[in-house]
């Protein structure tokens, strides 16, 4: 089969099995080499000369680096548009437990007062719910921290995402290709909040037993329970893309990377060398400041955190979505 040609001018255009969009290097048109692009969002990026200013700002603000200016040398920067379902999730919990709830009361032996434990095991039924807005980052491989971090960023910052067409036309970076459908972003979303959801749970049959017994400073632990979800509420945005820019810098023989908001250059991840004056540091302040914080590395030590979702305070984020038609539906609240 021949290699796909540009639909504007017919040259050929360089496609890795990755591409959604290829730019074609005669003509500087996008081709859309996958699904509908009508249907796509992107978030508009700094241009790369702006994003490279934007990392030599922040190098020279960072405690560590600025010290050292004259020996890094920056690489120039790469660009990453990572598709990304936003989706609103609403859960229910029905639960009942039994919980174990134990205080102390004094009582009096022939007139001594004597402290004693006293544990009763009480039955609890209740309701809890959740809301949030959950990142899905659609690829099934992870991205580590830095996916999660750009995610955050733009739920705190709320760039505008435009038509996919509009921003593929003045943007040279590589758009991934979504690996996942709406549907598995959803049922991603679901799972991530699942143990937040049982955190409340928890919380809410300690209080309830704790009412109960009427000793509200009680230790109440669950000791079983059982638990009927209910999905309220499951709605997936647009597959929308945001841009993250990678810029490697070479710093005493070894490279670090900048992860950088292409929207606003904001550095969202840094990995830096672990300077001499960090191993002094205790092992938990040597960590917040050097290198293992970064991207990978981190990552490593804290598996469990190298997830592709983001769970998010939903509030103000959603608002946003729904405003800016992110959404096909609308819903009404009271
Ligand atoms: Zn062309």
């Amino acid at each position: 089969m021949d290699s796909p040609r540009c639909s504007y001018c017919g040259a050929p255009l360089e496609v890795t099995p990755d591409s959604v969009v290829a730019v074609c290097r005669y003509c500087g048109r996008p081709n859309f080499l996958l699904g509908n692009p009508a249907e796509v969002l992107a978030v508009p990026t700094l241009s790369s000369s702006e994003i490279v200013k934007k990392a030599v700002e922040r190098t020279k603000k960072d405690l560590n680096l600025r010290w050292r200016m004259s020996a890094i040398n920056f690489t120039s920067p790469d660009l990453y548009y990572l598709p990304f379902y936003f989706v609103d999730v609403s859960l229910n919990a029905d639960y009942r437990a039994t919980v174990a709830v134990t205080y102390t009361k004094t009582v009096y032996v022939r007139g001594q007062p004597r402290t004693e434990t006293v544990t009763k095991v009480v039955k609890v039924a209740g309701r809890v719910s959740l809301s949030d807005v959950v990142a899905v980052l659609a690829r099934r491989a992870p991205w580590g921290l830095s996916a999660d971090a750009l995610a955050k960023h733009f739920f705190d910052t709320a760039p505008e995402p435009k038509p996919l067409t509009d921003v593929a036309a003045q943007s040279p970076g590589t758009f991934l290709a979504a690996e996942i459908t709406p549907e598995r972003a959803k049922a991603k979303a679901v799972r991530s909040l699942i143990p937040r959801l049982l955190a409340r749970v928890e919380e809410d049959a300690a209080a309830r037993a704790r009412e109960a017994v009427g000793v509200l400073t009680a230790a109440a632990s669950v000791l079983d329970k059982t638990v009927d979800y209910e999905v309220a509420r499951l709605e997936a945005s647009r597959l929308t893309y945001l841009p993250l820019w990678v810029m490697t810098y070479l710093y005493n023989g070894s490279h670090y990377r900048y992860y950088l908001a292409g929207w606003d250059g904001k550095v969202v991840v840094a990995e830096e060398p672990a300077f001499a004056e960090h191993r002094a540091a205790s092992l938990l302040g040597a960590m917040a400041a050097g290198g293992v914080l970064g991207g990978l590395g981190y990552a490593l030590y804290h598996a469990d955190l190298f997830a592709s979702t983001v769970a998010l305070t939903a509030g103000a984020v959603f608002s946003y979505l729904a405003a800016g038609g992110l959404l096909r539906s609308r819903r009404v609240e009271k």
